[in-house]
């Protein structure tokens, strides 16, 4: 019985083999500079990913969020980085389905599912990335119509690519606003990307809006509605973030089973001759299997909509945030000190299976928002409270 649909699984096959013979030779030169690359974003147009959980009413490809989180997994196995590529474009997209105007629709969307323009999402500012309660860029309304940006964004993914950003911003008048910037205009500065551990290919860099101004119609949502706006594509961001955590752990075993097989004590493999070898690749393995389940679940309630949504897609970046940090960390033991060197892959795994704790929501948001999930199942009430 396949687990997932027999069409889904053509597509992770073809998805696989793609991504091995071209993509993968992009990553090694990638993670050494640290620079954006043209080429993978045009890997990634060319297989219409931007356009894949999209259905074709709204010039998608009218494949599933299941289909999207399968080839995410593809991608983030070859490089972590080719996974998150399409995030923030495949988001904005997203959250203008849900908020955006028919006008905002129209100007974007054509452009952000061809991966034609590529789309910043502007929240994280130096103060916080977890709490919008506490987010100081100002948006102030000028007096003949329109708004005007003021403050500082931070490690904003794509801020030099972007054709567009969706920038957060406290409103006058109170409450949060999300509004589309085209960036490069008066007042509108970049900073240099900053220095990461890994998937440096993003370019994350500052973005200072000194009276960035943009027209009424910029804003996506109500005024004073940006949290809802915020929100609206979270259990996706979360799937997306959790595929690309399976897709590291998942490697980080093919490479651990390779050098076990391969590696030599005595004449026989480290596979044989160690039987705690064995056991560690069995229990990573179990932990991919447990993490591919629960981000194929959470993608099938994001494909079904409903509730339950939130609490299982914080769940799957629960588990697979561990599984990924866990299990890169136990490929990096099997293959020893070689697997602290930059002759294998597992060292950059290593790297990259860290990422999605500390970012786009830190964990311990996950465990609270299944907490209180668990609770208010039992009591509604208290969480009102
Ligand atoms: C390479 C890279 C790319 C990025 N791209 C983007 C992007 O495109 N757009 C964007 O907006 N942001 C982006 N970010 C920012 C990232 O999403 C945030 O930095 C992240 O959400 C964490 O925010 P913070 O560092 O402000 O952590 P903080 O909110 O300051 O949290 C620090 C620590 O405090 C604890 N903590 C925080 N909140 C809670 C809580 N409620 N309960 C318990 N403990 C808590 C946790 O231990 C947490 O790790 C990127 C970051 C990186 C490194």
């Amino acid at each position: 019985v396949p687990v997932v649909p027999e069409e889904i699984e053509e597509l992770r096959r073809v998805v696989r083999h793609r991504a091995e013979t071209r993509i993968a030779p992009l990553i090694e030169p990638l993670d050494r500079s640290g620079a954006f690359s043209p080429e993978l974003w045009s890997e990634l147009k060319a297989m219409d990913v931007f356009a894949l959980p999209f259905a074709e009413e709204h010039g998608g490809t009218g494949g599933s969020f299941l289909a999207f989180a399968v080839v995410i997994e593809q991608l983030a196995r070859v490089g972590a980085v080719a996974g998150v590529y399409p995030g923030t474009t495949v988001q904005v997209a997203g959250t203008l389905l849900i908020h955006g105007t028919p006008d905002q629709r129209a100007r974007w969307l054509p452009d952000l599912l061809t991966g034609e323009v590529p789309a910043a999402w502007a929240f994280t500012e130096p103060e916080t990335g977890s709490d919008p309660a506490q987010i100081a860029t100002r948006a102030r309304a000028l007096p003949g119509g329109g708004w005007e940006l003021h403050g500082q964004k931070m490690f904003i993914s794509f801020a030099r690519q972007a054709g567009v950003a969706l920038v957060f911003a406290a409103m006058d008048g109170g409450g949060l606003g999300a509004f589309l910037v085209e960036p490069g205009g008066p007042g509108w500065t970049v900073g240099p990307p900053v220095e990461v551990l890994g998937l440096a290919g993003t370019e994350a860099a500052a973005i200072h809006l000194d009276g960035v101004r943009v027209p009424d119609d910029a804003l996506v949502g109500a005024p004073g509605a940006g949290f809802d706006v915020l929100l609206a594509g979270e259990a996706e961001g979360k799937v997306r973030a959790s595929a690309v955590n399976v897709g590291i752990a998942g490697r980080a075993v093919a490479e651990a089973t390779a050098y076990a097989l391969g590696r030599l004590h005595r004449g026989r493999p480290i596979a044989d001759r160690f039987p705690t070898v064995r056991a560690l690749l069995g229990e990573m393995e179990a932990q991919v299997l447990g993490a591919r389940a629960i981000v194929h679940d959470a993608a099938r309630l994001v494909d079904q909509g409903g509730p339950g949504v939130a609490k299982v897609a914080a769940a799957a970046r629960l588990v697979s945030g561990r599984c990924a940090r866990e299990v890169t960390s136990g490929a990096l033991q099997v293959c020893g000190a070689y697997g602290w060197t930059r002759d294998l892959p597992v060292e950059r795994l290593y790297r990259e299976g860290k990422f999605f704790e500390v970012t786009q929501g830190v964990a311990e948001l996950q465990k609270i928002i299944v907490g209180g999930a668990v609770i208010a199942e039992v009591d509604p009430g208290r969480m009102a409270r």
